[in-house]
Order: structure tokens, then sequence, then C-alpha cells
């Protein structure tokens, strides 16, 4: 039995789908929703939409793009001898960010995880290793997430880079800024020691 209009439980139903969205938060948006302009009503339906029909994976990196291949693997300002391996979409838009990084990515959708049945072949790995057989790439960045599959992933792809005679390398992980010492858990801080570097 539902409180409201059949068409605004829907709503609210739908919106309680999307991640972080709880009821409470779902029901603030469907009314929000209602509160708005039609016009302004259609043009959000329409930018779901239309994000949705008009991005694909680039079918070199993975990333999201809306063209046949993304803006950065067809950039010749990118140094395409260095692959950075990430997990997912986002965390290309994290690196690029920081506006450090010039060579290409790959995105594995997804990470090693034994517990949740996701084995190296569910993950985009043979498409990395066929970038790396066609390609002459110099280095593996591996920038999985510093946590246990992560570093499974990381490890597995590193067993099977190095043989190749490619320099494999794993971006430090460390205190985040603004972190404490004491309340860092051992993974983090024994990474943090790791990659410790002269200063
Ligand atoms: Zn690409």
């Amino acid at each position: 039995m539902s409180f409201y209009a059949a068409p605004i439980a829907r709503l609210i139903e739908e919106f309680e789908k999307l991640p972080g969205i709880g009821h409470k938060t779902a029901q603030r948006l469907a009314f929000h929703v209602l509160d708005m302009p039609q016009e302004k009503v259609d043009k959000l339906a329409n930018a779901i939409s239309e994000a949705k029909q008009k991005t694909k994976f680039c079918s070199v990196c993975g990333n999201l793009t809306d063209s046949d291949v993304c803006s950065l693997c067809n950039s010749e300002k990118r140094d395409s001898s260095v692959i950075c391996v990430v997990e997912d979409a986002r965390d290309v838009v994290a690196m690029e960010k920081i506006r450090e990084f010039k060579g290409l990515y790959h995105v594995l959708h997804g990470a090693i995880s034994p517990m949740q049945g996701i084995g190296p072949e569910d993950i985009k790995i043979k498409e990395l290793l066929a970038r790396i057989r066609d390609g002459n790439i110099s280095e593996v960045i591996i920038a999985t997430n510093p946590n246990i599959e992560g570093e499974a992933t990381a490890m597995y792809i590193s067993k099977l880079v190095k043989p190749l005679g490619i320099k494999t390398t794993r971006i430090a992980h460390g205190i985040p800024v603004g972190g404490d010492l004491e309340y860092a858990d051992e993974v983090t801080l024994a990474k943090a020691l790791e990659g410790r570097r002269e200063i």
C-alpha cells in the first residue's frame, strides 16, 4: 500500500535504486522534480537518456567515450608507450585531474575478487596483454585501488607483464593528505612505507 499516487510512488522507487539514495532522499528528489517546470523536467530526462545512448566504451582503452576511439587514445600529444591501468572509467577522470600523467590508459572494468567470483577472465586483462603485444610499450603503471582486490589484480598483471620485458610499476599509496598515521590501517601504512622515496 502506497500513500502516493502511482506515478509518484514509481518515481520514488526509481530514485531509490540509485547508489547512495535512501527512501527519504528519493522522496525529496521526487517532490523536487514535481515542483520543477515541465520544460526543466524534460531537459533532465533527456540528459539522462542521451548520456546513456551516446556513450560507449573506447575500443582501445575501455574508457567512456562518445567517439569511436576516445579523445585520449586519439591524441597525438599523449605518450603511447606508457599505459596506466585503472579499475574504472572514473579513475581515468581522477588521474586526468592531477594533470601529471601524459600516457594512455587501460580500464579493466573491475578487479579480481575471488570472494565475489570475479576472475582474471572477467575483467579486461586479455585486452591489456593484446595492446602490450601490439605496440611499443615501455612501461605499465598499475593504478588499481589500494585494497585487497586491487592489490591482487596488480600482482596478477605484473606477473604477466614483467616477463615480457616491460617496466611494471605500481603507484605508491600512502596516508591521505590530512590523514593521521595513528588512524591509518596496516595495509595503508605498509604501502606508505614501501612507496617511500628520498627527500
Ligand atoms: Zn581510449
